[in-house]
């Protein structure tokens, strides 16, 4: 009896019991996948498509945080690390919803301060993420219905959070560049 693996789990299973899709190949032939069953197949496509959703949401946030920060380069060192601590922290998925429910605001509080370089700027708003964000994930987490504007950035002041943040203050992160 001939065996072929399945495409998803690997499982091998009968050739003439396997649920087979057809795909062209790049000389246009017409050859066969194999399945273990059709639900395998499925769950295949959704483990792609959610792949692919995850990627664009990162995208899109990096790509949203830079606007906010009017960063039209993607050459800025400072701003990789900072981002990347960010997305260490809490993943995409929040960060994108963060940025997105909360662009405007966000915006308005960086055009009220005078920063005198770009880095302080930077530094600032990942400060104001990180506490901001850590909120909006305990409050969407305590009550789904959660819509409002997350938090008062007035009250925001980088030193606390340096003060509270024990594991990494931002000078930390800054030395180790
Ligand atoms: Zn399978």
């Amino acid at each position: 009896m001939k065996m072929v693996k399945c495409r998803h789990c690997k499982k091998q299973i009968a050739k003439q019991d396997a649920y087979k899709v057809e795909y062209l190949t790049k000389s246009l032939d017409v050859r066969y996948k194999y399945y273990c069953s059709e639900e395998c197949e499925k769950k295949q496509i959704k483990q792609r498509e959610d792949k692919r959703r995850l990627k664009e949401i990162e995208k899109l946030a990096r790509q949203t945080t830079r606007e906010i920060l009017e960063l039209y380069s993607d050459k800025n060192i400072y701003f990789s690390k900072m981002y990347k601590d960010l997305r260490d922290t809490f993943g995409d998925q929040i960060i994108y919803e963060y940025i997105n429910e909360n662009k405007h605001a966000i915006e308005s509080v960086l055009k009220s301060k005078d920063f005198e370089t770009t880095h302080s700027k930077i530094k600032y708003f990942f400060a104001m993420a990180q506490n901001n964000i850590e909120k909006y994930k305990l409050l969407n987490v305590k009550q789904n219905t959660y819509k409002s504007s997350v938090t008062s950035f007035d009250d925001f002041e980088i030193i606390e959070i340096n003060k509270k943040d024990k594991k990494r203050s931002i000078d930390d992160i800054l030395n180790n560049l």
